[in-house]
């Protein structure tokens, strides 16, 4: 049986069309399925109409969050209560063509572990964005060997990777790299980003910027590195300015006025208060790593909800 993992979060337009366009194609296909929605705590009516969609279609689930955990939580929520040979996760807005789902069901049958549908273009992206889409890729890449430039988050795993995702035991998580970090067998299919169904993207750029930061941070010391690069090559520079200056102070030219005090000083304050900061910020993922607290909590899971109601219709207590 195949899992469908829809991480959504305030999506209450694209719910029942994405149900009905993934369900055909998979009916159509042949391919047993289940399909779980899980609402990110969204504030619309997402919850409702996915619990509604779960009574109308027995193959749907659907997992309800306290509050917004982001899609990162929304995914793993999926991949742990999953009950699938094998999952595929894909966006609710239908920029991952579903018609995709079929092929690379084919090809995990052809004994490949993780297939990864790669964006064949970037798709209609803001210029901003481009530039910092770029710019974090290429820190990822240099750094951690990763290549993320056209990965997505839409892929198909075998059990054997789920559980093995199941199994980290790090809170902050990044699916689309680590799914390529435990390994295995995997391929490669390429396909279009569509336009968004309905609805706005549910990106914000401060949302982004720490999205960005924590991936980076989450895979690689790059940052903490090029601190103590930066303090090396400040410290030479430091070494040949002290000997100027104690050369011209012993041959009587020494210069008059500070401008170069100044600079030196200020400019040694703010690598040490950036050093500090790229210190800290590792602290901090290191403090929120340690308290262990859950990446996401589930209110509702409509299958307890079913389990609930036939102990009930058999007279035994919830
Ligand atoms: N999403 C989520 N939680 C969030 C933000 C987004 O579960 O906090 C879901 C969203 O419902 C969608 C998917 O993640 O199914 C991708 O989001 P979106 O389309 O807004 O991002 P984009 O395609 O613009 O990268
Ligand atoms: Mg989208």
């Amino acid at each position: 049986m195949l899992s469908v993992i829809i991480p959504a979060y305030n999506e209450q337009e694209n719910i029942e069309n994405t149900e009905k366009v993934i369900s055909g194609i998979l009916e159509k296909a042949g391919i047993e399925y289940e399909m779980i929605f899980v609402d990110d705590g969204s504030s619309d009516s997402t919850w409702e109409i996915i619990d509604r969609l779960t009574d109308k279609n027995p193959s749907v689930r659907g997992l309800h969050f306290s509050r917004n955990f982001g899609k990162e939580g929304a995914i793993f929520a999926g991949l742990r209560r999953c009950t699938g040979d094998c999952a595929v996760v894909i966006d609710c807005d239908l920029q991952h063509p579903p018609e995709l789902i079929p092929e690379m069901v084919k090809l995990h049958e052809q004994g490949f572990e993780v297939v990864e549908a790669v964006k064949a273009s970037r798709g209609k992206e803001s210029f901003v964005y481009k530039i910092f889409a770029k710019w974090f890729y290429g820190i990822m890449k240099k750094s951690s060997n990763v290549d993320l430039d056209r990965a997505s988050d839409f892929k198909l795993m075998d059990r054997k990777v789920i559980d093995a995702l199941n199994d980290l035991p790090e809170r902050i998580t990044f699916f689309r790299a680590l799914s390529s970090w435990v390994g295995f067998k995997s391929t490669k299919i390429e396909f279009e980003v569509a336009p968004r169904n309905a609805g706005t993207t549910k990106w914000k750029f401060g949302k982004l910027v720490s999205f960005a930061l924590n991936n980076i941070t989450s895979f690689t010391n790059f940052p903490m590195q090029l601190v103590t690069a930066l303090g090396m090559i400040f410290f030479v520079f430091a070494v040949i300015l002290g000997i100027q200056s104690l050369v011209r102070f012993f041959s009587g030219t020494a210069q008059e006025g500070f401008t170069t005090v100044y600079l030196v000083i200020l400019l040694a304050a703010s690598m040490i208060m950036i050093g500090l900061g790229v210190i800290g910020y590792y602290m901090s993922k290191i403090y929120e790593e340690i308290k262990f607290r859950p990446r996401y909590i589930v209110s509702i899971d409509t299958k307890d909800k079913e389990r609930k109601e036939n102990n009930a219709a058999n007279g035994e207590n919830g």
